[in-house]
């Protein structure tokens, strides 16, 4: 019998909801002279950047781009469009929304986190009520996350914008579509968003080290009345330089470069609606690989309502017990490809398949294979052909013949 062993051959399968594999095209964009972000040149490439931007999030407005993690620029909407004290309405989606709300304690903010139980978005219903209870208006922003990244759940972000208007509450809404950006479909202007937080590494196909702000007019006027601290992360110098293309610090030009790259992909070349409509392809390929394994009982997805299922992950519950960890490590160390493990309250339970990004239906196929091969050496009971009922799906989505080539 033939053993696997340590050396490594083919490319690693990096399947974690981000950071996600970089085209080699971006990188071979990145690996060019770094030059003077204040020279002629250089404004070419920062309007490139900053007007690609504007068509991935949708927008008419503002566009800002910061040299950190998403982590920054979910800091950067917090301390530019509310001031010390001001109460925000969080949801209780998963880890990240988690991490946002301790964030908001940190920097001064008071947040009411409405309990969610892991397995559904945020609730558009539960935050018109408690909106329309607070007739003071003492809620200054609502903030959610798009694409909850620890549970594959999808917020209906146009449901929640009409919710706040059913209310009739004038509290900015504030978005994180750091997982979402590029693979799920997102209208910041349409669905009347104040502030969306983006980054690089996840549907941008970048490596990590660049986040995003889309901010509307109302959110910008609620920044002129910002007493929070800020410097690094401040809108005003930010805009006020980008006008020609430049930046107040020096930005991470490199990454500039392959975004450049990332923006002519995915608008110029694949189209934003067929880049969606990708994602949800593989997406539901998954979801019906997930719910044959899960025959045998041992294994289920955890996102539980239809409406809400991630097109750039699925998150799979392990029940009866079996380990999680333990699974991803089996299929780490025989067919070295990383899975995303569970955070926070799922840890240990949960594994998450990344469909997102530079992926294709036989990078989907060999992420199946992975898992399947994975349930087997691990001794999870699964039934059989979850990787089958995959490629049954994409073929039947796959174009036929064109009648020309029949011809
Ligand atoms: C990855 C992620 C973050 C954190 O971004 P960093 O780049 O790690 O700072 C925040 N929110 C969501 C939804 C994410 O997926």
């Amino acid at each position: 019998m033939f053993r696997y062993s340590n050396a490594k051959s083919g490319r690693h399968f990096l399947q974690i909801p981000g950071p996600t594999n970089v085209p080699d095209r971006i990188l071979r964009a990145i690996d060019r002279p770094t030059i003077d972000h204040r020279g002629p040149e250089f404004g070419v490439l920062g309007r490139a950047c900053l007007d690609g931007m504007k068509k991935i999030f949708q927008t008419e407005s503002h566009v800002v781009i910061y040299p950190a993690s998403g982590t920054g620029a979910w800091e950067a909407a917090l301390v530019n469009a509310l001031s010390p004290g001001d109460t925000v309405l969080m949801y209780e989606s998963g880890q990240f929304a988690t991490l946002w709300k301790s964030m908001a304690v940190k920097l001064g903010f008071k947040p009411e986190f409405i309990a969610g139980d892991w397995r559904h978005a945020a609730v558009p219903e539960e935050i018109e009520a408690r909106l329309k209870e607070d007739s003071g208006h003492a809620i200054k922003a609502v903030c959610v996350v798009h694409n909850e990244t620890s549970t594959g759940c999808t917020a209906r972000v146009a449901e929640v914008r009409r919710a706040i208007d059913r209310a009739g509450h004038p509290a900015l809404l504030l978005v994180d579509t750091i997982s979402s950006l590029g693979s799920i479909d997102y209208r910041h202007d349409e669905w009347g968003v104040d502030v969306t937080v983006g980054g690089s590494q996840k549907g941008l196909m970048l490596p990590p080290g660049l986040s995003f702000n889309a901010i509307s007019a109302k959110a910008l006027a609620a920044a002129r009345n910002s007493r929070s601290l800020k410097s690094f992360w401040g809108w005003e110098e930010m805009i006020a330089a980008n006008k020609t293309g430049y930046f107040p610090y020096t930005p991470a030009t490199n990454l500039l470069y392959g975004l450049s790259e990332a923006i002519d992909m995915l608008v110029g070349e694949e189209g934003l609606p067929q880049v969606f409509a990708r994602h949800q392809r593989h997406a539901e390929a998954t979801r019906r690989a997930v719910r044959r394994w899960g025959e045998a009982g041992a294994l289920e997805i955890l996102c539980m309502d239809e409406r809400e299922h991630s097109g750039a992950l699925t998150a799979i519950l392990l029940t009866q017990g079996h380990n999680a960890d333990a699974l991803r490590k089996v299929i780490l160390e025989n067919f070295d490809m990383s899975l995303g493990q569970g955070l926070g309250k799922v840890a240990g339970k949960v594994f998450r398949i990344g469909h997102l990004g530079d992926f294709n239906d036989l990078t989907l196929m060999g992420t199946l294979a992975g898992v399947e091969m994975g349930l087997a050496v691990a001794g999870i009971p699964h039934a059989k052909g979850g990787a089958q009922a995959a490629m049954d799906y994409l073929a039947e989505c796959a174009a036929p013949p064109s009648l020309k080539a029949v011809a």
